[in-house]
């Protein structure tokens, strides 16, 4: 390690920048933040770089360095645009004993600039010892990918409870299981998803009930995991899915998505429990209250949308009403995922001003709804869990209304490998639905929007050009 990584306190300390170009402004706008006396030699100034100094950002020496400008600063930046003047500046630098880096001339550079990821007081630089600045970037964007976008919260809130958790908390082993489960834990969750303030009140009580470095009680995360395909994760659905130490998943959530659950969590299938006892809702409940008592992180891991057709708020509630923290986690719903990947755009401007979401499969196994109002022909209806009331579905909008030959789409496994998207019109549903039956969890599409549908699978698509 060639280059030294260190985090350098340049509050109320001079820094020289030399040059007026559009790569000293890209430094100074770093400098800006790092609450550095800056104080710039150049000759001429780029506009961006004039209007800062008249905003008394920095102080202009309107002239290029002399010897002893530089004495004193605590580092010097120098981005002249001219080799000539670059080399000059940095032996200046050097004559002063200031550590220099001047853009792009690492021969010249007693320090060099990492990429950098910021959140808050986080900061993190990333430095190839000046080999490829262009890995460094891609690192950089992995990195920020990676990241949860509320971490500086999670900082700063550390920061406050510093003291009172070193008071609160004698031991030091002690004190740093505190905040590993604290910041690993449903308080840090909290912060992540937004809700500071709570996370503030329940980290105060939890130091005020007398037994801190206790587990504190275990939460509930209730996540969308899309409609299949892995990549259509959230981040945060990942990470949580990556902190749970349980899983309870059912039929919809595949095992390419299950493989991104951390390794050594508990998984608990629940799809067996809702087909073989009627009370199986119940059961998942008390399953989740259960081992969240147990001071578990629980993660409820849905396919699509948790609040889509998925019982999420029945289960939601029920935590809540039990005093189990809960977080929920949106997912791309199935008429989305589907929609995208069998090219049906679900309103348009020429067919379709609204979408319907519904579904085909009622409590009490009727499918009352006004149906005047969903025959209109400007509309797209997306139907879920929908194949075996096809029929069903099918005369009830003929009758109120709804045209014949109304485009229809069935989209089977949607946005996995063996997709397979199938089309027609309305007074087809039924024949079209009952050659879907069996395959998979799928999707009817039902408007003018659907006949724009991608006409085969990808796989279908392999078949007949073998076929011919
Ligand atoms: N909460 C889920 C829906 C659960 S209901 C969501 O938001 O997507 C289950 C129904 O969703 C299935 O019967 C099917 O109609 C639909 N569905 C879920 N995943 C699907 C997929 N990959 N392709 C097609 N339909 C899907």
């Amino acid at each position: 390690m060639r280059h030294f990584p260190t985090f350098f306190d340049l509050q109320d300390r001079q820094v020289a920048v030399v040059g007026g170009t559009a790569m000293a402004l890209q430094r100074i706008r770093l400098l800006l933040d790092s609450g550095a006396r800056i104080v710039l030699f150049a000759r001429t100034l780029e506009p961006a770089l004039a209007e800062l100094v008249l905003e008394g950002h920095l102080v202009w020496q309107g002239h290029s360095v002399q010897p002893g400008d530089l004495a004193g600063a605590a580092l010097a930046f120098v981005a002249t645009g001219s080799l000539e003047s670059d080399a000059i500046a940095a032996a200046q630098a050097r004559a002063e004993a200031v550590p220099v880096n001047v853009v792009d001339r690492p021969e010249l550079c007693d320090f060099i600039m990492p990429a950098i990821v910021e959140r808050g007081p986080v900061t993190i630089g990333i430095s190839t010892g000046g080999a490829s600045p262009v890995l460094a970037r891609s690192l950089r964007g992995r990195i920020e990918a990676a990241l949860p976008a509320r971490l500086g919260a999670l900082a700063r809130l550390a920061a406050d409870f510093r003291d009172r958790a070193k008071s609160a908390i004698a031991g030091a082993a002690e004190r740093r299981r505190f905040w590993e489960r604290v910041l690993d834990g449903p308080i840090g969750a909290a912060v992540l998803d937004g809700d500071e303030t709570s996370a503030a009140h329940r980290l105060q009580a939890l130091l005020d009930s007398g037994a801190p470095a206790e587990a504190e009680k275990g939460a509930v995360y209730i996540v969308g995991a899309g409609p299949g395909d892995p990549d259509l994760l959230t981040f945060r659905a990942l990470r949580l899915m990556q902190q749970a130490d349980i899983v309870l998943h059912d039929e919809l959530v595949g095992p390419e998505i299950l493989n991104y659950v951390r390794r050594d969590a508990e998984r608990i299938y629940v799809g067996k429990i809702k087909a073989n006892h009627s009370k199986s809702q119940d059961e998942i409940n008390a399953l989740l209250v259960e081992h969240a008592r147990a001071g578990k992180r629980v993660l409820r891991l849905k396919g699509g949308d948790p609040f889509v057709f998925g019982r999420g708020g029945e289960e939601l509630e029920y935590v809540r009403r039990h005093g189990i923290e809960a977080v929920v986690v949106p997912g791309i719903t199935a008429a989305l995922g589907c929609a995208a990947s069998a090219g049906i755009p679900l309103t348009h401007r020429d067919h379709a001003s609204s979408v319907t979401f519904l579904t085909g499969h009622t409590r009490d196994g009727e499918l009352a709804t006004d149906w005047r109002v969903l025959a209109r022909p400007d509309q797209t209806l997306v139907v879920y869990m929908g194949l075996s009331a096809a029929g069903k579905l099918a005369a009830k909008l003929l009758v109120a209304g709804l045209d014949r030959g109304t485009p229809v789409a069935i989209v089977e496994r949607g946005t996995r490998p063996d997709q397979k998207v199938s089309t027609g019109v309305l007074s087809e549903l039924k024949t079209l639905a009952d050659r879907h039956q069996g395959g998979g969890p799928a999707l009817l599409i039902i408007g003018k929007v659907a006949a724009l549908a991608k006409k085969q699978s990808p796989e279908f698509t392999a078949l007949l050009k073998e076929a011919v």
